[in-house]
């Protein structure tokens, strides 16, 4: 197969309905990638800067992150739709619980935000290793064996997620001690302003 690493490439303005994963893809042969419009370089995150400071913000926007293969609007957060993904994660609000009504409120609300929480029961941790004891909660390191979700993956119709990762887990004192299935208002803050 011809090596064509130091051939150079015209980036279409059609290519920017790409996300920059599959930008990545595309274009990963190629050492130099000139934008289709101006011929300045394509810069290393995947659009042209030259170009950039010229548009609209809805066209910034399909430069910057790609287009929705679903609804085909402008990606306001690199590779995730929020109106797309909102509405699967809706269709699933029915398939878990995590026994708490407060504390599902509190996720399916983070789940139609731009910052997401997720019910994971207990078996998808492994290596759970206590560490600390915190202001309101105990700290255990755990490794979270499916991983966080990163997108939606068009293919497999599903979310696609990371490798297993590294987590803190925190145990909430107020609810283990009391029995209470409760979780305290300064627990909940806690979570809420995790870093
Ligand atoms: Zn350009
Ligand atoms: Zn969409």
């Amino acid at each position: 197969m011809l090596d064509n690493k130091d051939q150079g490439k015209i980036f279409l303005s059609s290519d920017y309905d790409l996300d920059i994963d599959e930008r990545k893809v595309k274009y990963k042969n190629f050492n130099i990638v000139l934008c289709e419009i101006c011929k300045n370089k394509i810069n290393h995150n995947w659009y042209c800067r030259n170009c950039y400071d010229n548009e609209n913000n809805e066209e910034k926007y399909r430069m910057l992150y790609g287009k929705c293969k679903r609804c085909f609007q402008a990606m306001k957060i690199r590779s995730w739709c929020l109106s797309c993904n909102s509405k699967r994660f809706e269709q699933d609000f029915n398939k878990w619980t995590s026994g708490n009504d407060e504390i599902d409120k509190l996720i399916k609300d983070s789940q139609t935000s731009s910052c997401i929480l997720e019910w994971i029961p207990y078996d998808r941790f492994t290596d759970v290793k206590f560490l600390t004891e915190g202001g309101f909660a105990n700290i255990s390191s755990a490794t979270w064996i499916d991983g966080r979700i990163e997108k939606w993956d068009q293919e497999s119709n599903n979310w696609k997620r990371s490798e297993p990762i590294k987590v803190a887990l925190k145990v909430s004192k107020v609810m283990k001690e009391s029995m209470n299935p409760n979780p305290s208002e300064d627990f909940l803050n806690e979570v809420l302003y995790i870093e």
